[in-house]
This record gives C-alpha cells, sequence and structure tokens, in this order.
C-alpha cells in the first residue's frame, strides 16, 4: 500500500550529536523510511565541542542526505516570563558556539544543577516540541526516536516513555556501547573528540568529577562559560531556596573555579573512554554520574 505523508505515522528523531544517536539515526531510516513521515533535530545548546558540531553535519551529509533526508539545527529561543521556550532554526554554519542559547535560559532560570536541573527541557525538549508544533505536528501525534543503548536502558529508560510516544531503537538489535564504536569506526568522519569526556556541553554538570577535572585540567578554557554563568546569574530564580551564596552547577556546590582549582591541586588518573565504567576501577567520588553524564537526551531529566 502507497500512503500519502499525511496518512502515515510520523516519526520525530532526536539526533544527540554523539555516536550512539548517529546509528540510531541510520537504523531509523532504514527502518521507517517508506512507512513513516520522518523529521530529525539536532538541539545546539552553544556548549558542544566544535568536533561534535562536524560530526552532526558530516552524519547529515553522509547518513541522511543520500536517503533524501536533512537533520534540522535548531537552538531554544526563551520567552518572557510565564511563556516555554521556542526555537528558531540554524545551520552547521551559523549555530552558535558561544552558549548564547544555554546563557538565555539560565538568565530566565538561574544556575541549573543537580538540585536545580531542568536545562534539558529547557533549551533541548520544549524547544524541539515546539519546533514540531510549528511544522504542523503537534504534541502526541507522532513518537521521538532517542539513541539510548541496550546496555544503558536500566539507567536511563525515561520512566514516562510510554505517555510521550518515546522509542528506543537501539534496544531492539541489543545494540551497546562496543558494538557502536565498532560500527562507527569503518568511516573516516567518524565523531574524533578527545574523549567521552567532552561529549554534549562539554563542561556539563552532570558529567563525574574525573571527567570533568580531565576537561579542566587539559582545556581549561571549557569552563570560562560556567564560571562566567556563576557570576552574572548565581542569585537569579532563588524560589524558595534560603540563597545566600550565589547558586554554582557542579556536584557537592562547587563551582567552576573549584573543579578548575581541584583539577591542579587533587591527584587523580586522567579518564579513559570505557575503563571507568568498570567496576574494579570506579571510584563513588571520582566517577558517579558517569553514566548519566555520557550523553543529554531529551527527555533525559
Ligand atoms: S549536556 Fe548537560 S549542561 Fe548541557 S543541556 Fe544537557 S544536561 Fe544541560
Amino acid at each position: 500500500m502507497n500512503l500519502d505523508m499525511k496518512d502515515k505515522p510520523r516519526l520525530a528523531i532526536s539526533f544527540s550529536g554523539g555516536r550512539s544517536s548517529a546509528v540510531m539515526l541510520r537504523l531509523c531510516l532504514l527502518d521507517y523510511r517508506f512507512s513513516h513521515d520522518i523529521r530529525i533535530t539536532f538541539a545546539n545548546t552553544g556548549q558542544e565541542h566544535e568536533e561534535t558540531l562536524r560530526f552532526v553535519d558530516a552524519v547529515d551529509r553522509n547518513f541522511c542526505k543520500p536517503m533524501g533526508y536533512s537533520v534540522t539545527w535548531i537552538e531554544a529561543v526563551t520567552m518572557g516570563p510565564g511563556k516555554g521556550p521556542q526555537a528558531k532554526v540554524v545551520t552547521y554554519e551559523t549555530a552558535s558556539r558561544d552558549g548564547e542559547p544555554f546563557e538565555a535560559a539560565i538568565a530566565k532560570h538561574g544556575v541549573f544543577c543537580k538540585s536545580h536541573p531542568g536545562c534539558t527541557e529547557k533549551i533541548k525538549t520544549e524547544p524541539m516540541k515546539w519546533f514540531l508544533k510549528s511544522q504542523g505536528w503537534n504534541y502526541g501525534t507522532y513518537d521521538t526516536a532517542i539513541g539510548i543503548r541496550h546496555d544503558e536502558r536500566f539507567l536511563r529508560e525515561s520512566a514516562s516513555a510510554k505517555e510521550n510516544r518515546i522509542i528506543y531503537p537501539l534496544f531492539k538489535m541489543e545494540w551497546n556501547k562496543r558494538m557502536v564504536n565498532l560500527f562507527m569506526e569503518q568511516f573516516d568522519w567518524d565523531l574524533n573528540l578527545p574523549s567521552d569526556a567532552y561529549g554534549n556541553c562539554v563542561g556539563c554538570f552532570k558529567k563525574s568529577n574525573r571527567k570533568l577535572m580531565t576537561v579542566a585540567k587539559t582545556n581549561p578554557e571549557f569552563f570560562d562559560f560556567f564560571g562566567r554563568m556563576e557570576r552574572k546569574y548565581g542569585m537569579v530564580n532563588k524560589g524558595n531556596w534560603d540563597m545566600t551564596e550565589p547558586r554554582v552547577f557542579f556536584r557537592e556546590n562547587r563551582s567552576a573555579q573549584d573543579i578548575l582549582k581541584a583539577a591542579q591541586t587533587e591527584r587523580f588518573e586522567p579518564y579513559e573512554d570505557d575503563k571507568f565504567d568498570q567496576r574494579e576501577f570506579f571510584d563513588d567520588f571520582l566517577d558517579a554520574g558517569t553514566s548519566c553524564g555520557e550523553t543529554c537526551e531529551i527527555y533525559g531529566e
């Protein structure tokens, strides 16, 4: 049966800019391109590594375009009081590299942290929903595909997956990290970050202390934005908090400056891909958060 586009089920592919997400995207296009109406979005925060942005563009050119699709790059547009975020379309060339979409959300909601999360929702999930609605895709009329792997499912599968119509295509064939890496390594345009510590927002507060301190030791400049946000907006949106000190991003009430200092003064073994996920090397203080901080997927909070 040849279905008209308007009769086809809808699938929104949320591409996070990581390898697992790229594999998920490819599987979706291979499996559903004839049966579904598909939209693909990447939500740029402005704090991703330049290599992540190059990879998103490469996935677009090598996986999507040959099958007649493209990745739509969007950025959150934070609105005034009482209004949810909207989105604007950007390109690889015009995408923010200085955190502007992220900063606008912080200016309104305050510094995000473990006890005050919400940046994924404000600069990824809600803007993506708004963008799709602007295309005539009302919320509830489409499934959303997310690139969480089979080996991450217990930690990262959303409790509201069914009600939000979230699907996890990598669960079906039990794709794990090793399989994803082996698959992607065949492409000369594969993601080439210094390590997994540099994925998504490079200074993301959900990453483990080891990842953050490793980045801070090698590339302290990635913490400039987070330090500036703490100084500028640390007292914003105090809510019911008895807050006399500015709110800071990192766990154990650490500031960007504290992470930079710890990276220079504390003894630690720098992060290496895969090593510190293993029980024998896992350190409760240094490695807590490694799995959750590995990628930043919509509906992840
Ligand atoms: S990567 Fe981290 S800091 Fe960036 S939007 Fe996601 S949760 Fe927030």
